[in-house]
């Protein structure tokens, strides 16, 4: 069993590596305690003490975590998604769930820009060719975003992010969701078309849904049928949601021009037919990787947790 329990001062366990900064963000009144998470009998021991569990990817929160602590009024993921939470289980045991879905989309939508650049110019071919001593001006020619359309497939968070950016290269905004008016995507400078119609117009397809049954190889092999010779694919949500056989079999025969992904159906994608394709850049699910979406991340998760703990208005507990 872990430390027993000072008399009035809520245990805050932190399972997951937190910059100091965001733990400091909790203030006084809290005994602040750490394990590591992915050490299953490490967290189990600690776990019963805690009032509140702030976590990130490593740590596991199945319903073995939560019956072990019979204190525990909330689970704060310092992240995006709850894939590691065991929500129902959380919900069954009165402990509330949270996380942090806004604190990384400015990242998400500064990647989608940069892999987009980064393709049309052939930035990445360009550097290894000079750094293999050649010097191929001619070789590099690239496409302008000036005065192209790019389709934005999901228009939440990400997707309006990248519409402003993209805007501001002047392209044309065009966008796809079912569940944005075409008035609210106005007022965010784009134009909401159906789905076919955003496959035949984009210069630039730009990918930001949930993964969901309805979601999974939305853009598959018909869809691609339907897109321009220059299109490039950019995928920075979740794998699968662009199907990777029908885009690999699209890229090699030249329908499309390219793609860039940041996510894959399988992570590290080894074997898949697109990574070794010189038309695809790749990046290991880096979306979330800046120092700014980390730190508030956990300034979000540590927001949660003191909100739980203070007993106040939207506060859980048992
Ligand atoms: P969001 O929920 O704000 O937006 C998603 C949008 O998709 C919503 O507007 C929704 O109406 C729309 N949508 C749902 N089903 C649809 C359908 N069938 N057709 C068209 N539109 C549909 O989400 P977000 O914060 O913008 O995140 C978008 C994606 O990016 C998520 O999959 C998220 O997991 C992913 N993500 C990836 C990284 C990374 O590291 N690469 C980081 C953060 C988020």
């Amino acid at each position: 069993m872990g430390e027993p329990n000072t008399v009035d001062q809520p245990v805050v366990l932190i399972a997951d590596p937190l910059p100091a900064e965001t733990v400091a963000g909790l203030g006084p009144g809290f005994d602040v305690r750490h394990c590591v998470g992915a050490d299953r009998a490490a967290l189990l021991a600690a776990v019963p003490a805690a009032d509140a569990l702030i976590i990130r990817s490593a740590t596991r929160v199945d319903r073995e975590v939560i019956e072990a602590a019979p204190r525990l009024r909330i689970v704060a993921r310092a992240g995006v998604g709850l894939d590691n939470v065991d929500t129902a289980a959380a919900a069954a045991a009165g402990v509330a769930v949270a996380n942090a879905p806004e604190s990384n989309t400015t990242s998400v939508a500064e990647l989608v820009v940069g892999l987009i650049i980064a393709s049309l110019r052939r930035i990445p071919a360009a550097t290894a060719s000079v750094r293999a001593g050649e010097w191929q001006r001619a070789a590099f020619g690239g496409t302008e975003l000036a005065g192209k359309t790019v389709g934005i497939l999901g228009f939440g968070r990400i997707g309006r992010l990248v519409a402003r950016r993209l805007a501001a290269f002047d392209m044309r905004i065009e966008c796809h969701d079912p569940y944005v008016s075409a008035e609210a995507a106005a007022e965010h400078g784009a134009h909401a078309v159906p789905l076919d119609e955003l496959m035949r117009n984009a210069d630039v397809l730009t990918v930001h849904l949930p993964r969901t049954p309805e979601t999974v190889g939305i853009v598959g092999d018909a869809e691609l049928r339907l897109a321009k010779p220059g299109l490039l694919v950019v995928n920075t949500s979740r794998g699968g949601i662009v199907d990777e056989a029908a885009l690999a079999l699209a890229l090699k025969e030249q329908r499309i021009a390219g793609a860039a992904l940041d996510v894959f159906e399988i992570e590290p994608p080894l074997g898949s037919p697109l990574v070794g394709l010189d038309t695809v850049l790749a990046t290991p699910h880096i979306g979330a990787g800046t120092r700014e979406a980390q730190l508030r991340a956990g300034q979000d998760a540590v927001r949660a947790v003191r909100a739980a703990l203070s007993g106040g208005p939207g506060a859980a507990g048992r």
